[in-house]
């Protein structure tokens, strides 16, 4: 199986609701869709997302992916170049145009050559996995926010995330007291504080979040994240919730992470053979791993596929629009589809709602 060819679309997916955090909001995505066809016969598909500024006109992704990526793609073989170990190095270092969107692609034709769902490819045997609903309520009100938590826990989830980092700490706390309101002392509660705090905040605020009785699962980025002192400082006095970080940071910073001692739960998301390293790496520490927000759900199948996934997060958010049958959750857990391939087959009518070429 060859690549002989590829298409582009290019997609703006109005919300449903602001997302964001205690540094960002957003309202739409700007989603780029890349397809690449081979000669049997066969379409591969990848995502890739722009937050905060809208992509380029579909001629230019298309005249870009053209002139840097496409000469390293056209007549490769899926699995050999999903297989392929990179050596990025000076300005080569994060160049690739639509490099996620092609990795996925590569991953779904090769699983399809395979005849396996993808996360049987990659070694799992169970397609479900533990899954919490993230609510990214930092800028939905207080009603929003409950409607937010009542839809997750209608799918069963055994946790809820949500944003703290509030300069006004009292803010955080009645965030903290709906959640218990709401969802009882049966439910995991992680916070995201999203690198809002030093190092001391941090310690001073889970102290008082603990005192006021709030139980917390795991608190999420609560500072910079290459502090890797600082990280080592919180494992060392935070002994009421485990720390989640990772998310922000790439294999190295990661494998400087878990060095430091500073992480009970190592955030992965993104290329799945990046992630796979990560895991690995994180594996040999001891540490766990959780799975942070991925297009249309696909990380599911790297979840399926890893011993040590705690969690997988489900926002729940519009690109989802885009599939024919979305990644289901159901009674708590994420289920990787069962179809061959990554089984993400795109919704031709949303994929037409949704494009907007200029
Ligand atoms: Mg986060």
């Amino acid at each position: 199986m060859k690549i002989t060819d590829f298409s582009v679309h290019r997609c703006r997916i109005p919300l449903d609701r602001p997302i964001g955090d205690s540094q960002v909001i957003f309202t739409e995505h700007f989603m780029t869709v890349l397809e690449l066809k081979t000669d049997d016969g066969r379409t591969g598909v990848g995502f890739e997302l722009q937050q905060g500024m809208p992509t380029s006109a579909v001629a230019q992704l298309e005249a870009q992916y053209r002139y840097n990526g496409w000469s390293g793609v056209v007549g490769q073989s899926p699995l050999g170049m999903a297989m392929r170990i990179g050596r990025p190095r000076g300005g080569n270092v994060g160049a690739a145009v639509l490099g996620l969107a092609t990795e996925t692609a590569m991953w779904d034709l090769a699983a399809q050559q395979a005849e396996l769902p993808l996360y049987r490819l990659f070694g799992g045997s169970e397609p479900r996995v533990r899954a919490y609903g993230s609510t990214l309520d930092f800028h939905l009100d207080e009603a929003e926010f409950r409607s937010w938590m009542a839809h997750f826990t209608e799918l069963g989830m055994g946790g809820i995330k949500i944003k703290v980092g509030h300069p006004d700490i009292e803010w955080d706390l009645n965030r903290l007291a709906t959640v218990h309101d709401v969802l009882g002392e049966d439910v995991d509660v992680m916070i995201d504080a999203n690198e809002a705090w030093s190092p001391k905040e941090a310690i001073s605020r889970m102290k008082r979040y603990d005192d006021e009785g709030f139980e917390i699962f795991w608190i999420e980025d609560p500072i910079t994240r290459e502090d890797y002192p600082g990280y080592a400082m919180l494992a060392a006095e935070i002994d009421t919730a485990r720390i989640n970080t990772g998310e922000y940071l790439g294999f190295h910073g990661k494998r400087r992470l878990l060095e430091s001692g500073g992480v009970d739960v190592l955030n992965i998301h993104g290329q799945f053979q990046a992630s796979r390293a990560a895991a690995h790496l994180a594996g040999d520490y001891g540490i766990p791993v959780s799975l942070g927000n991925t297009l249309l759900e696909l990380g599911v199948h790297l979840a399926a596929s890893l011993p040590e996934c705690l969690y997988l997060e489900f926002s729940d958010l519009a690109w989802n629009r885009l599939a024919v049958e979305p990644v289901k959750f159901e009674g708590g857990f994420a289920i990787a589809p069962d179809r061959v391939g990554h089984g993400i087959v795109l919704d031709r009518d949303a994929l037409a709602e949704y494009a907007e070429p200029q």
